[in-house]
């Protein structure tokens, strides 16, 4: 079977959720090659075959730095051609699952987003699959020859399994109308950790009181690495700004650790952190909702849990 495993990158890095595709793709146990578009590091394209990449490929062309969807659904879909591949493997990102979507149109491929583990090969091809904003999975038989999977972050493990290799040049055939869409401006959130990327999420809730005791959640976020997040009603006000709105109606986490402190744990809210890893809640309010769904709680006052954990962080 030859994988290939479409690689994202920011400001010359390969992404972590990149890496998780290659170590999934490596998982497979098929032949697997990597694809990155655009200015990417040559170290982080060598390191590609430490977490499994056979062989790297790599369009370098400047104009692929702006994640234009229909030039790299192109450059994917001749990549998989001039390699033979069977299967695609990608991030269930922002820019993934549009990509997904257009590459299968493409090649008439079986596809599956939010995949959560290996594929079954005993009877056919089945990949599992997270539902209704992880609360349920479902099984999915692929039953073309071409596959297209997106995984869901954290469905593999980054794992060393090799050394590095040398990129190889791709050079997609593209035109103009592969550059219709052009990104003009970016502008970065606040914020140094996306929220969507996260390992530690810190979020606050309208038992925060307001914006002015938003100091605690940033400082607690900053000693963890973690990206800040809030419940909805607290980016309606405007305390935070809108893209920091964890839940259904928000973005949806996965990280290792999600720590709420001050959210009541609305269903609407849980639907967006429930792939957690480990939830850690703080509510004055021992029947909160949010207790149910913890995976360890602290019934406390937010205003004298806070600084102790901070303090507690800080003496390692
Ligand atoms: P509250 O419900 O007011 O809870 C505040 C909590 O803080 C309480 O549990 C209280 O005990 C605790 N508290 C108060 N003071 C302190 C203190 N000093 N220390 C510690 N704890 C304290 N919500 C989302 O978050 N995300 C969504 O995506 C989303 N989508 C929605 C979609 C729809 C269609 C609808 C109808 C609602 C949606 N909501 C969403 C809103 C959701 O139903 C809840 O209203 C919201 O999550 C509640 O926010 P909260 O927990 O911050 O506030």
């Amino acid at each position: 079977m030859n994988i290939l495993v479409f690689v994202e990158s920011a400001e010359g890095k390969i992404k972590k959720t990149s890496l998780e595709a290659v170590a999934y793709a490596n998982g497979m146990g098929g032949n697997v090659t990597a694809l990155a578009l655009g200015t990417v590091e040559a170290g982080e394209l060598a390191s590609l075959g430490k977490y499994g990449a056979k062989k790297v490929l790599h369009a370098g062309d400047a104009k692929l730095n702006d994640g234009v969807i229909q030039a790299y659904t192109n450059t994917i879909v001749q990549a998989m051609e001039a390699e033979n591949a069977d299967v695609l493997v990608l991030a269930n990102s922002s820019l993934g699952t549009p990509v997904a979507a257009r590459v299968s149109t493409k090649l008439g491929a079986s596809i599956a987003t939010n995949v959560t583990e290996l594929p079954e090969t005993s009877a056919g091809f089945v990949v599992k699959k997270s539902i209704y904003t992880g609360k349920a999975f479902s099984k999915v038989e692929l039953k073309n020859a071409k596959k297209v999977i997106a995984i869901k972050k954290n469905a593999a493990e980054i794992k060393e399994v090799g050394s590095d290799v040398a990129p190889t040049t791709f050079a997609p055939q593209l035109t103009d109308a592969d550059f219709a869409a052009k990104i003009v401006s970016t502008e970065k959130a606040t914020g140094e950790i996306l929220l969507p990327e996260a390992n530690i999420v810190v979020s606050g809730g309208r038992g925060m009181k307001g914006p002015e005791h938003w100091g605690p959640i940033e400082e607690l976020a900053k000693l963890l690495g973690a990206a800040t997040g809030c419940s909805k009603p607290v980016s309606d006000i405007g305390w935070r700004p809108h893209h920091e709105h964890v839940g259904q109606t928000g973005v949806k986490v996965s990280p290792q650790l999600y720590i709420a402190v001050g959210i009541s744990g609305a269903i609407q809210h849980l639907a967006g952190v429930n792939s957690s890893k480990c939830i850690v809640v703080i509510n004055k309010d021992s029947e909160a909702p949010f207790f149910k769904a913890a995976d360890y709680g602290i019934v406390g006052d937010a205003f004298d849990v806070l600084p102790k954990l901070i303090e507690a962080v800080k003496a390692g």
